[in-house]
């Protein structure tokens, strides 16, 4: 069978609920280990207060995986470490142990009714933005970052995100 070309994906991770700094580590270190997969960039973490939620505090990453898998194959391999994490969805942006967003897709545009590339909501999201800067300051414009300013998050400190 021919060799299915990769692909840079970007992946947001969330967590407010347990131990929300370890439960996004440990879903970079399993997404680093999964077949196919290979981790090239990860941001440092950001702790913000939820957003038309409620609950603890939470902490946010975004990184970029090299990949073979075509992006339904990530996604459920996304859902599966969500649900190895305890997750469960009782309401629209409950507080969660864990949640892997698919970002983007190179640049894929995706449309499906389970998977929508480039995820809608990102571009309006300091705790997606600020860390895909670090990452691809090139995908982020100063308009953007500028547009979220008001929304508040702070840098957890390096050497602390483990
Ligand atoms: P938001 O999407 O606003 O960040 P959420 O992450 O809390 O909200 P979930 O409950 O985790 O939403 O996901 C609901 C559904 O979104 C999933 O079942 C999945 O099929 C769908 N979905 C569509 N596009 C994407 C995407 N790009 N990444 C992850 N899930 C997606
Ligand atoms: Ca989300
Ligand atoms: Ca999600």
């Amino acid at each position: 069978m021919r060799e299915r070309s990769s692909v840079v994906a970007t992946v947001g991770l969330g967590a407010n609920l347990g131990n929300p700094q370890a439960a996004v580590a440990g879903a970079i270190a399993s997404l680093a280990a999964l077949d196919g997969v290979k981790l090239v960039a990860q941001s440092a973490f950001y702790r913000s207060a939820p957003i038309d939620s409620s609950g603890p505090d939470y902490v946010n990453a975004v990184v970029q995986l090299q990949t073979n898998l075509s992006a339904p194959e990530l996604l459920a391999q996304l859902q599966t470490l969500e649900l190895g994490a305890g997750r469960e969805r009782p309401y629209r942006n409950a507080p969660r142990t864990l949640d892997l967003d698919l970002l983007l897709f190179g640049d894929a545009s995706i449309q499906s009714p389970s998977l929508t590339v480039p995820h809608p909501r990102m571009w309006q999201r300091a705790f997606v933005l600020l860390p895909l800067a670090e990452i691809a300051p090139a995908l982020v414009s100063a308009a953007l970052l500028d547009s979220v300013k008001d929304q508040i998050l702070e840098r957890v400190p390096d050497g602390n995100n483990c």
